[in-house]
């Protein structure tokens, strides 16, 4: 396991799903009765970006840097949940990692189940959580998780898989693992985040999920340049099946805002939100 999420905290790809992350439960939230969140692929749940890992790369600068000023629009309820983890008002010391933003969006009702298999970002989630009766860290294979810990008891709730993508087959292990909770699970949100270098395994991916015969599936895509150069992060997505109501047309407007802020202006940048599979 050589991935470490602290490289990229904060970088344009975690803007983008964690944005559309809080949205989708804001919408869960709309209705009193609880939910539950599975996050399959963890990581440690809060980054230092002022040290390590994530100052040496500087990813965040072009990322969640550029977004701190924000205050309305369709990205002001995420900047406002960054900037609350953070508490330094301005000049961000850490950034919130998917189950810190979960956990902010819960109410006294939901639940939060969190597995992570790196030791040590293991640990260090499990520590963050330790006197938190609503989350539970469990140290195993998300992939496996998505079959030990669906469905939930609440019948309702969010399966957010955020896999590394540093092995081959992940696209594969993805469109399974979608199907998988699909059938067991159909009530489930699921978001599903993957890169965007370029076309072709995007293309064959939708296309493994058309032929599962899933139904109800969204793709939110954002790339900052023109896709094709295999070696980069030009963008990326994210999977949605069970879309809440309106998320196409407030998913869109979370990933223009976002464009409007990210994008440099490189040839071929853009957005889209495609259904990939009817109701
Ligand atoms: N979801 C996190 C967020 O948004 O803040 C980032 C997750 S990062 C992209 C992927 C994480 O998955 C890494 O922390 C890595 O150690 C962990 N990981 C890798 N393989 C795993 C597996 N099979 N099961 C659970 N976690 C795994």
């Amino acid at each position: 396991m050589n991935y470490r999420h602290a490289f990229h905290a904060g970088n344009f790809a975690d803007c983008m799903k964690h944005a559309l992350l809080a949205w989708l439960l804001r919408a869960l939230a709309a209705k009193p009765t609880p939910f539950r969140v599975l996050d399959t692929h963890a990581g440690t749940g809060g980054y230092d970006l002022s040290a390590g890992e994530a100052m040496r790369t500087g990813e965040w600068r072009r990322g969640i840097g550029r977004l701190l000023d924000v205050a309305e629009g369709p990205l002001a309820d995420y900047v406002a949940l960054v900037r609350a983890a953070d508490g330094t008002q301005g000049a961000p010391a850490a950034y919130p990692g998917s189950p810190a933003l979960i956990r902010a969006l819960l109410r006294p009702q939901d639940h939060l189940l969190a597995c992570e298999l790196h030791p040590e970002d293991h640990a260090t989630l499990r520590a963050r959580f330790r006197r938190d009766p609503q989350v539970a860290i469990h140290h195993r294979d998300g992939w496996e998780a998505l079959k030990a810990l669906t469905p939930f008891p609440e019948k309702r709730g969010l399966v957010l898989v955020d896999p590394p993508f540093e092995q081959e087959g992940e696209f594969d292990r993805l469109a399974q693992g979608i199907a998988l909770v699909s059938h067991r699970f159909r009530a489930a949100i699921q978001a599903c985040w993957y890169p965007i270098k370029h076309r072709a395994p995007v293309r064959a991916f939708h296309a493994a999920l058309q032929d599962s015969g899933v139904r109800d599936l969204v793709a939110a895509e954002l790339w900052l340049r023109e896709p094709t150069d295999p070696t980069r992060l030009n963008g990326c997505g994210l999977l949605v099946a069970n879309p809440p109501w309106k998320f196409e047309a407030e998913g869109g407007a979370i990933l223009a805002a976002l464009l409007d802020r990210l994008g440099d202006g490189e040839p071929g940048q853009g957005w889209a939100i495609t259904r990939i599979a009817e109701e």
